[in-house]
């Protein structure tokens, strides 16, 4: 049995796809020029069909953006130049295909690689991909894809990127597991947004499994299980339908409100990251959406989106959500997240670098267009904007008074703008959150960040499987810092929500609600648990279960104390 980090939750029991880049030695030989130029035909033609499914099974799946990728692709593939280039070298000098193919494509990368244009910088990724399927079918060595598994099964791999995991098709993956990461990296968070269960940060297990194993994947308790025995399996098809039902009767709540058994009502909202989100959080009764990551937008696309295509996307979030709260975050990229068409400079700490708010409000074009297609966008519903990575009052105040301008600007345009959009900011830096009651003064409303402010506070990076002990939601001084943003906005009549991966803690819902969060966002997937978890607990008792909690000197001692109390 191995462990690792549950990072969505179920049960499954499936064969192992090992996804793996296997590494190939390309050597000069000489060959026959007629055999080597039909082996190249060949694997170019088989290259090509597999883009072609790849592309088919994924209709569907992505935006239309992502699938303009895989055209990008089969042109390369398709592209009469490189191969009168390939098979000219083959002819000339009576050399093997794969160097011949390695050499031009080498070339081609290189020269593309070395051109100013970004847009062109791009390309040479992509011939990159399409010439070594071409090389690894020439080889005859197996290609791992995750948009080909057409067999129930659990994908084991070292990470997986946020574009990796738009590629699973639930009907035949049935969960994750990855070498590294942790809760909140994104490919986790996409994860609960897929209702995919995954484990992360599970060290060893591309050595411990090899593709066709069966894998008992426990993502309630973090455990991967290598070939188990019959009885074994038997045990854990139980829990995993129990699971199941569990979530089945979760449905019940769906259109209950989310109200404590003395009347205290909170709003449970869900998070997401493309406008297709909404009908999962929808479809899962959300009250609200508490966080719109937009930089998901600027991440699918080849070139910063346009204020038009922006539109259309908030647009269609406000439409969807009818009237119902919809808080948008404002570009949050750097860190973990990056455009590869808007380049950073290296830098020790990314996390602690250029990122959000910081790049936002240097490069001000990007982030006025941002500003002036929401409120465009804001006459369709009921629009929150917020800031995020804010540090210091000048930021906030910086960032509001572009969003004034631009306002104003389109008002004078004679374009409307709805005139209750709320603008607040994220309290994710521990900095922001000791000053909560002077932001209160200038801020709408908050919305905690628990990812990024455990990070920051506890000094632990949160991509981090090694320091993952010391990422804690429970310790008395993160429970300090919320209670702190809580009481300096409510002392100025503000609200405060929480869009961190802590607010969907099924353990935590009780502290947080004695603190008095108003609003939980979560995956959408978390929001009817929460509900049933809510609607049993007394508000007046779990205000002298946060008062205790704050008291208490470790993590492991204010979740005994949760545990005692809540049954
Ligand atoms: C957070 O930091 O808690 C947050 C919600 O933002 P992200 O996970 O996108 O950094
Ligand atoms: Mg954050």
């Amino acid at each position: 049995m191995l462990k690792g980090i549950a990072a969505s939750s179920g049960v499954t029991i499936a064969k192992v796809y090992k996804y793996e880049t296997p590494a190939i030695v390309i050597e000069k030989k000489s060959a026959d020029p007629a055999v080597e130029t039909a082996k190249y035909d060949e694997a170019v033609a088989v290259s090509k069909k597999e883009i072609e499914t790849i592309k088919e099974k994924a209709a569907g799946r992505l935006s239309d953006e992502e699938l303009a990728i895989f055209d990008a692709h089969l042109m390369v593939v398709e592209d009469p130049a490189m191969a009168d280039e390939v098979k000219g070298m083959i002819e000339n000098e009576k050399v093997n295909a794969e160097y011949a193919l390695d050499t031009v494509a080498g070339n081609y990368i290189a020269m593309f690689e070395s051109l100013d244009d970004e847009y062109m910088r791009e390309r040479a990724a992509d011939i990159r991909d399409v010439t070594t399927r071409i090389k690894y079918h020439i080889l005859g060595v197996n290609i791992a894809d995750l948009s080909l598994i057409d067999t129930e099964s659990v994908v084991v791999a070292h990470d997986l990127t946020p574009s990796d995991t738009a590629q699973l098709d639930k009907k035949y993956a049935k969960g994750f597991a990855t070498e590294i990461g942790g809760r909140t990296s994104h490919s986790a968070i996409m994860a609960r947004s897929l209702e995919l269960p995954a484990i992360v940060g599970v060290k060893g297990i591309l050595e411990a499994v090899k593709t066709g194993d069966v894998v008992i994947l426990d993502a309630l308790k973090g455990e991967v299980i290598v070939n188990p025995d019959e009885a074994t399996i038997a045990k854990y098809r139980i829990k995993e339908q129990k699971y199941n039902e569990e979530v089945l009767a979760l449905k019940a709540f769906k259109d209950k409100d989310t109200v404590s058994v003395d009347g205290h009502k909170i709003t449970l909202a869900a998070n997401i990251g493309t406008p297709d989100d909404v009908i999962g959080a929808n479809d899962n009764g959300a009250e609200a959406i508490g966080l719109y990551r937009t930089e998901f937008l600027y991440m699918n696309s080849q070139q910063l989106p346009t204020e038009e295509e922006q539109y259309e996307a908030y647009k269609k979030v406000l439409e969807a959500m009818n009237g119902k709260q919809v808080v948008v975050r404002t570009l949050d990229i750097g860190g973990d997240k990056k455009l590869p068409y808007l380049p950073i400079d290296p830098e020790m700490n990314p996390f602690l670098g250029y990122r959000a708010i910081r790049l936002c409000l240097d490069r001000k074009e990007i982030f006025r267009t941002q500003l002036r297609a929401l409120c465009r966008a804001s006459v369709y519903g009921n629009l929150c904007i917020m800031f995020p990575m804010i540090a210091t009052l000048n930021e906030f105040n910086a960032a509001k008074a572009m969003f004034q301008e631009e306002k104003a600007k389109l008002l004078a345009e004679g374009i409307q703008v709805a005139d209750n959009i709320q603008v607040g900011l994220m309290i994710e830096i521990p900095a922001a959150a000791v000053l909560a009651d002077q932001f209160a003064k200038v801020a709408d409303f908050f919305s905690i960040g628990t990812n990024d402010l455990i990070q920051y506070s506890m000094a632990a990076d949160r991509m981090s499987e090694k320091v993952a002990y010391l990422y804690q939601p429970f310790n008395p001084s993160i429970l300090r810092l919320i209670k702190m943003t809580i009481d300096g906005a409510h002392k100025e009549g503000k609200w405060v929500g929480m869009c961190g991966e802590m607010a969907g803690e099924p353990d935590a819902i009780s502290v947080l609600m004695g603190l008095g969060l108003d609003e939980f966002s979560m995956s959408a997937t978390s929001v009817l648990r929460a509900r049933k978890i809510a609607n049993g607990l007394s508000y007046e008792a779990m205000k002298d279960l946060a008062a205790k909690a704050l008291q208490q000197t470790t993590a492991e001692e204010v979740l005994d104390l949760i545990h005692a109390t809540v049954k």
